[in-house]
């Protein structure tokens, strides 16, 4: 959890959430939301995201229900260990894997032993704009499936889809340390490690009826140790490929309580962020406190849809 949003938009039909959220964005005029949008939609039409398919295969934009995209998939690299060399694209390597080279560090959010220290993670860090927790304990589900271990599940379970591929794949905690890290902590990994990719993974805690996904994007913050212009662009371009991998392999539809139907947020309060000198993006896999999104989190096959969906989407961006 990293943020516990204002209930404007009510809970949405299962069948088409995206129709209405889209709908209210266009009528209400929100530029940058669309455009993400759009160019979300048009990445994919470009054959290399995949974008127009993912999005279609859990909902449409536009009120018909395309199908899987045509034709694009021999174009988009599709993570599989048992066809390391499935994709046909000319930019891929040989055989040490496609993404040999390539350095990715994934941030399970939380740690599951934050609980046992809340006063060394409730110190405050420098995260340039202000001071704030070193970290939290994050959310659960209303049965007691907590924030922390569904992220390093998600995140071992990506690791393991990034190897088979040839990544370095460096975790900010692996369950192996008592709490923590902080955030600046977590940001400085991934920065040391001169990453390619950085996602940090969590699950949301708001209320009830508040549904589905969304990417968290660094907006452009240039103060004390923070500055996240040269970030900003192509951490963009990571998460709107992350988000659209997971929409096409979880059938999950972007959040319907922040986002305007886009799961795409901008924040300037997150220090993971705003401390990160990588291409970083934080995804909310879903509601820990909808009991509909909990039955997907606490399921062991759709976190793995998880998991493949945030690595295609890392795959995709390192790539390209
Ligand atoms: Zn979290």
């Amino acid at each position: 959890m990293s943020y516990v949003g204002p209930d404007f938009d009510p809970p949405q039909p299962r069948r088409s959430p995206l129709r209405r959220p889209l709908v209210v964005a266009a009528a209400a005029l929100v530029p940058g939301a669309l455009a993400g949008w759009l160019l979300w939609q048009a990445t994919g039409s470009g054959g290399e995201a995949g974008g127009s398919g993912g999005v279609a295969a859990g909902a449409s934009s536009t009120g018909k229900t395309a199908s899987t995209g045509s034709g694009d998939d021999d174009k988009v690299p599709t993570p599989s260990a048992s066809d390391p060399s499935s994709s046909s694209s000319p930019s891929v390597p040989a055989a040490s894997g496609p993404l040999s080279g390539k350095v990715v560090v994934i941030d399970p959010g939380h740690n599951p032993g934050n609980f046992q220290h809340t006063t060394e993670i409730n110190r405050k860090v420098d995260i340039g704009t202000n001071r704030k927790e070193c970290d939290t304990t994050g959310t659960s589900t209303n049965s007691g499936y907590t924030e922390a271990d569904f992220t390093l599940d998600v995140a071992r379970r990506a690791r393991k889809i990034l190897e088979e591929q040839g990544a370095t794949v460096k975790f900010t905690q692996d369950g192996n340390r008592p709490w923590g890290p902080c955030v600046d902590e977590r940001a400085r990994i991934g920065n040391e490690a001169h990453a390619d990719a950085v996602v940090s993974v969590h699950a949301d805690g708001s209320g009830a009826g508040n549904r589905g996904f969304h990417v968290i994007l660094p907006g452009a913050v240039h103060e004390g140790a923070a500055d996240t212009r040269p970030i900003v662009a192509p951490s963009r371009d990571l998460g709107e490929r992350v988000a659209g991998r997971f929409v096409r392999n979880t059938g999950s539809a972007p959040s319907n309580y922040i986002g305007d139907g886009t799961g795409l947020v901008t924040r300037k309060d997150l220090g993971g962020l705003n401390l990160s000198t990588v291409p970083k993006v934080f995804i909310e896999c879903g509601n820990m406190r909808d009991s509909k999104d909990a039955a997907l989190l606490t399921s062991g096959a759709w976190r793995q849809k998880a998991a493949q969906g945030i690595s295609e989407g890392i795959v995709s961006f390192v790539r390209k």
